[in-house]
């Protein structure tokens, strides 16, 4: 089989597996089908970009598994007219299937150099309803609130941030993963009523941590990780092959 031949296999394979794990929304699987995967990730991990797991994509932080990406995409319930904020922007990948599916996504990122590649890569993809910034993310973005959705894609350690709830709209949804590292973590659904908010625990998972203030630049590059990579550690806490480093 040639290598693009392989790829679309294991790219079908992987959209199944989705599919028997109850993704049953057409259009996340669609957006998922369509995002090329493998232009999110470093080159080495290239025959990897269409299995069921996280990545790394350096400085310590990972593209998220399929699996998570497309649980939380069908959570957040997104129609086309919606403005989505996402806390977290990594390679861009999650960015991108969101911007399949609504009107404009908004995405933060505390790390610069991360947030450049993956700038370059939503041009190069032609991807332009995505407007990002480095920033604090756990400060939402006053500018552009309210969000008809939030997805934070990095772990809090106990409550949602406060201004993240405060830029939801009314009726808006928040899936966020919250929980400290070590114990156990959870995918949250928030939503915002007229009288307050509700919240239902969805499922287990491991992310890595929502950090505060943007991170300083002097870690190595991105692109070129010394020889010792961070496993990653952003899966489902049920899948126990990818646990630990
Ligand atoms: N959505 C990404 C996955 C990123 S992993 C993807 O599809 O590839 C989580 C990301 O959240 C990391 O890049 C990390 O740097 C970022 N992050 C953590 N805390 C943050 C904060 N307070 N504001 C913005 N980004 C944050």
């Amino acid at each position: 089989m040639s290598p693009a031949n392989a790829s679309a296999a294991r790219k079908i394979r992987l959209i199944m597996k989705l599919r028997r794990s109850g993704i049953t929304d057409t259009s996340v699987l669609s957006a998922i089908e369509r995002v090329p995967r493998e232009e999110f990730i470093p080159d080495t991990f290239i025959d990897q970009a269409y299995e069921d797991i996280a990545l790394p994509i350096g400085r310590g932080q990972t593209i998220s598994q399929p699996m998570i990406v497309a649980s939380m995409t069908q959570a957040l319930e997104i129609h086309d007219r919606h403005k989505v904020l996402e806390i977290g922007t990594g390679s861009g990948y999650q960015a991108a299937i969101l911007a399949r599916l609504c009107r404009r996504v908004y995405s933060i990122e505390r790390h610069r150099p991360l947030l450049d590649i993956a700038d370059a890569r939503l041009k190069d993809l032609r991807i332009h309803n995505i407007t990002t910034k480095a920033a604090d993310g756990m400060k939402g973005w006053t500018e552009q609130a309210p969000f008809d959705r939030i997805i934070v894609t990095a772990a809090a350690s106990a409550e949602p941030p406060e201004p993240l709830l405060d830029q939801m709209s009314i009726g808006g949804i928040m899936i966020i993963p919250m929980g400290k590292q070590k114990d156990e973590q959870f995918i949250y659904r928030v939503t915002r009523t007229e009288d307050g908010f509700t919240c239902d625990r969805l499922m287990p998972v491991r992310f890595v941590p929502l950090l505060p203030d943007v991170a300083s630049n002097h870690v190595d590059s991105p692109e070129k990780p010394k020889t010792k990579l961070r496993m990653p550690t952003y899966h489902s806490a049920d899948d126990p092959q990818l646990v630990g480093a």
